[in-house]
């Protein structure tokens, strides 16, 4: 069992990636949000120790989260890989990744970086406008309503929420535009990083992704047929 590390900025795209990238390989994405409301919800013993966390407002402790993310891996639908997304966050999380895989015999195959650059990231987030009758949104790049200002669906205003406004997204992807770059370093250090240029339309990023991957290990029986072929 080894696993692909999806690694991305927030609007990076790696949401849409990650799908697509699971069909074509043939294994389950892992997501420790999903993680902890699946173990909340059963009740287990991880669940209960990650609830009180959650309730308390505070962030699950690494070690939970990585033995979560075992249980996980652990499962017969995992045998042949998983993709992370959202996990690891920071780099100390990255090595404790590391070390309970390593555990079991597995790696990490490949950490594969959708890379956007952050100035491009600021532009799709900062264009968030969204009507005050009903909160539908719209785009100043990608969908634009038919008058200026005004939502096409009821005809009230458009504004921008606070949370949208370009200086509070520069000042918010600045923090985690930093912490992930202490997670790209780790995987460089360690050889498995794969940069693949974010900038592309979405089956673009898809090729380049897959064509990322042989020779790691973790790539679908094939590809190399049909790379050559
Ligand atoms: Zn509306």
């Amino acid at each position: 069992m080894n696993a692909v590390v999806l690694l991305g900025a927030p609007g990076a795209g790696k949401g849409t990636q990650a799908p697509l990238l699971a069909e074509r390989l043939g294994v389950p994405i892992v997501a420790t949000g999903g993680l902890f409301r699946a173990a909340v919800r059963d009740g287990t013993p991880l669940g209960m120790d990650a609830r009180r966390y959650m309730d308390a407002g505070q962030l699950v402790p690494d070690d939970i989260t990585v033995r979560l993310l075992l249980d996980r891996l652990g499962r017969a639908d995992a045998a042949h890989g998983v993709i992370l997304d959202g996990f690891p966050r920071t780099r100390v999380q990255a090595q404790a990744l590391d070390e309970a895989l390593a555990e079991r015999g597995a790696r990490v195959a490949a950490a594969v970086l959708v890379d956007v650059p952050a100035e491009e990231l600021i532009d799709r987030m900062s264009g968030r406008w969204i009507c005050r009758a009903a909160g539908h949104p719209y785009h100043e790049r990608f969908s634009r309503p038919h008058v200026p200002g005004i939502c096409d669906l009821d005809g009230s205003e458009l504004y921008q929420r606070p949370d949208d406004r370009p200086d509070t997204i520069r000042a918010r992807m600045a923090q985690q535009l930093s912490a992930l770059e202490d997670v790209i370093e780790h995987y460089r250090q360690s050889g498995v990083l794969k940069t693949v240029d974010g900038l592309q339309g979405i089956r673009e990023v898809a090729d380049a992704i897959n064509a990322a991957l042989v020779g790691t290990g973790i790539e679908p029986a094939g590809t190399t047929e049909r790379a050559a072929g």
